[in-house]
């Protein structure tokens, strides 16, 4: 799809190259199953299962509640650049949004707990006239995304930036990148940190009214599609004619499923992929006897995959009260990945509250691994 034009008029265009009653499933009920079942839900596909295995929808951008509040714990921060299928969701679904320019940008050291602001504004203009050059060669080459660029910023970051004439790369840009959880900017090609800086630093940041859940579990409702949440795939056999899953529910008990076409969304485990910054695993492969028989081209391409290991943490911190609502960097773990394990940002949802959120890649395990050897 052609991220510039209104997904309305693209729905317009785009007709169904199967039999509208095929039998669909799809693993996962987070945005990428969601959206995948609503796309096909337009184009008259009537015959649609997604099979989920926890209690509720959402996935990674999973919302709850603490002492009367809504906390993002996953998928939060949304630009109207970095996401117009979520704005096109959400205006389809009447809900709304709200605007986090109350929040705070800052840098905090975590011994003393005293904090700076960051100038994001100047940090972002001075990449400007690179972004603007790299967006007219991306137009060119008839690509979107990443895809666009890559073939031309592909240097590592820091290399590429230094070749055109930057002392370092600037501090919001890289802070912004890696709390957003797509890595650290010393390991990657100056093209992702250009698809970032390209949709998400210009414009306003927002956060959906009532939580990332809120959307997800309005779609469910709207969509005319089977939905089965604690329904948890176990393996899925392939042959020529159809798909076969086995699936247990919440109680513990088999249950079947036979499909025409296949859709897994979300890190489904594929044994061969990779971590970032955990050490390559020893174990054998096991694809083959796992969830799913994977043939040789599918073995190939998944081994490319590379999972990024970032999560929340939500504690209630006594004393931090009066810190403003905002996102904290911790500069120290930021600019060097050997840290992986500690936090990277903080963030204060509320005013008036004491929980605190905190982002961290890997854990102390993959840091042993990658970096004491
Ligand atoms: C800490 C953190 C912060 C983030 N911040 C942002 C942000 O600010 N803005 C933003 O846009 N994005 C953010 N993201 C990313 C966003 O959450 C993900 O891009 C998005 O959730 C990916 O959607 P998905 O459907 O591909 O996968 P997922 O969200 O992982 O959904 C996959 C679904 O599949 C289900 N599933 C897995 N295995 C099985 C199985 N065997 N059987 C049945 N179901 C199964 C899972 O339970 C899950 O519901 C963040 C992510 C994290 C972790």
């Amino acid at each position: 799809m052609d991220p510039g034009k209104p997904i309305e008029d693209q729905f317009l265009k785009l007709h169904p190259c199967l039999p509208l009653n095929t039998r669909i499933g799809i693993v996962g009920a987070g945005p990428g199953g969601l959206s995948a079942a609503y796309a096909l839900a337009k184009l008259g596909y009537n015959n649609v299962t997604v099979l989920e295995k926890y209690h509720t929808v959402g996935g990674m951008c999973e919302s709850v509640e603490i002492e009367g509040k809504i906390y993002d714990l996953g998928g939060q921060v949304l630009a109207a650049n970095s996401a117009p299928v979520i704005f096109h969701l959400a205006k389809e679904t009447g809900s709304e949004f709200e605007e986090m320019d109350s929040h705070k940008l800052a840098l905090i050291n975590s011994s003393t707990g005293k904090y700076q602001d960051i100038k994001v504004a100047d940090d972002y203009v001075s990449v400007i006239s690179l972004t603007l050059e790299l967006q007219d060669r991306a137009k060119v080459s008839g690509r979107f995304g990443i895809h666009a660029v890559s073939e031309f910023a592909s240097d590592l970051t820091p290399s590429y930036l230094e070749a055109h004439g930057f002392k370092c790369v600037p501090q919001s840009v890289a802070y912004g990148y890696t709390a957003s959880g797509y890595g650290f900017v010393q390991d990657m090609p100056y093209a992702f940190v250009h698809e970032f800086t390209r949709t998400s630093m210009a414009g306003k940041i927002r956060r959906l009214k009532g939580g990332y859940t809120s959307l997800w579990q309005k779609i469910r409702e709207s969509l005319p599609v089977e939905i089965l949440c604690n329904t948890e795939v176990l393996a899925v056999r392939r042959n020529s004619v159809n798909v076969t899953v086995n699936a247990k529910d919440i109680n513990g008990e088999t249950k079947i499923f036979y499909f025409d076409k296949i859709i897994f969304t979300g890190a489904f485990p594929f044994n061969n992929r990779k971590t970032y910054l955990a050490a390559p695993s020893n174990s054998t492969d096991h694809c083959e006897t796992g969830v799913m028989d994977i043939d040789q081209l599918e073995k190939e391409m998944f081994s490319k995959v590379e999972t990024i290991d970032y999560y929340t943490t939500v504690l209630k911190i006594k004393g931090l009260e009066d810190i403003p609502m905002g996102f904290y960097y911790f500069g120290e773990y930021m600019n060097d990945p050997t840290t992986v394990g500690h936090p990277v940002a903080m963030q204060k949802f509320f005013s008036e509250t004491d929980i605190f959120l905190f982002w961290s890649y890997g854990n102390s395990v993959d840091v042993k691994r990658a970096y004491c050897h």
